[in-house]
């Protein structure tokens, strides 16, 4: 597996693949892997000739308040599993070559943006979405996989590619949990034990929402008001939102009359968690 941290290699060799035929699948990360991110390289091996993997903890996302110097990294470890399930390149650049000074441009998906993450966190998406349109020009790929948990993104990043005519067939992949249904996600690292076993109550309250929905309940704010009121019985986790949206728009959803975005995040210790499941009403 090649490594490449430069931007001007990473274009020259993606522009000469390219040239030669190659189909580029790129999966953004921002490291220390887990099974989910395996699962997005695996399915990006479907898609293409070469899998690229950019892994880079993007300053731009984070808020001054937020985990950017305490988000784990672990380069060796990466490198190692990327390497285990067959990707071709890694492009890991340096934060002062993304943003030399000067820099000034900003991507900004101005509508779905605004609820859910984006309220608690109102500069996330612009840092991501420029990011993104970053590494689509550097790494230039022919499609790009991106994960169902980070849902408000994944929409973020085709509504962009859309609006901007961007030549790039953006992927979305299902959450991968682990055994006992907790989202995959790097942040899990900040749980202790205790923490561990109580955020377990956020995909808890999900499948729990699911079956009264397949019970017969449409009404959002009956089915929000069970996820609140679960979370709410469990000590040190604090509810962020919970919220029923038209899984492309993010609008708010009364009922569920069409399919339906159950998002939720809540802040476990020092961790924000993100969960969701898409509810869909049988024809
Ligand atoms: P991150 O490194 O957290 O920025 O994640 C990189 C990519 O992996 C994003 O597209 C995420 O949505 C995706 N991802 C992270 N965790 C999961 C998961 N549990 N299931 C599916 N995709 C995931």
């Amino acid at each position: 597996m090649r490594i490449i941290r430069t931007i001007r290699e990473m274009q020259q060799q993606a522009e000469a693949w390219r040239r030669s035929g190659e189909v580029i699948v790129l999966v953004p990360t921002m490291g220390y892997f887990h099974a989910g991110h395996l699962a997005l390289m695996r399915h990006a091996r479907s898609l293409g000739t070469l899998v690229g993997v950019s892994l880079f903890v993007n300053p731009t996302q984070f808020a001054p308040t937020e985990d950017l110097t305490s988000y784990p990294r672990d380069f060796d470890r990466d490198r190692r599993l990327a390497e285990e399930v067959g990707v071709d390149f890694m492009f890991v650049p340096e934060a002062g070559a993304m943003y030399p000074s000067g820099f000034q441009t900003q991507v900004e998906v101005t509508e779905l943006t605004r609820p859910l993450c984006g309220a608690t966190r109102p500069t996330h998406f612009r840092g991501v979405t420029t990011v993104v349109a970053k590494l689509f020009n550097i790494v230039k790929p022919h499609a790009a996989v991106f994960g169902r948990k980070d849902y408000q993104q994944l929409m973020a990043v085709q509504r962009m590619v859309r609006d901007l005519n961007m030549e790039v067939t953006v992927v979305g992949h299902p959450i991968v949990r682990e055994a006992d249904g907790l989202a995959m996600s790097s942040r899990n690292q900040y749980l202790t034990p205790d923490q561990r076993r109580r955020a377990l109550v956020l995909s808890a309250a999900l499948d729990r929402a699911r079956q009264v929905f397949a019970g017969g309940e449409v009404r959002s704010a009956v089915l929000i008001e069970g996820v609140r009121e679960a979370i709410g019985k469990v000590p040190e986790v604090r509810l962020d939102y919970a919220e029923l949206r038209d899984p492309e728009t993010m609008a708010a959803l009364e009922r569920i009359d069409r399919p339906a975005l159950l998002a939720i995040a809540a802040f476990v210790g020092k961790a924000r968690l993100l969960d969701n499941v898409v509810l869909t009403p049988s024809a």
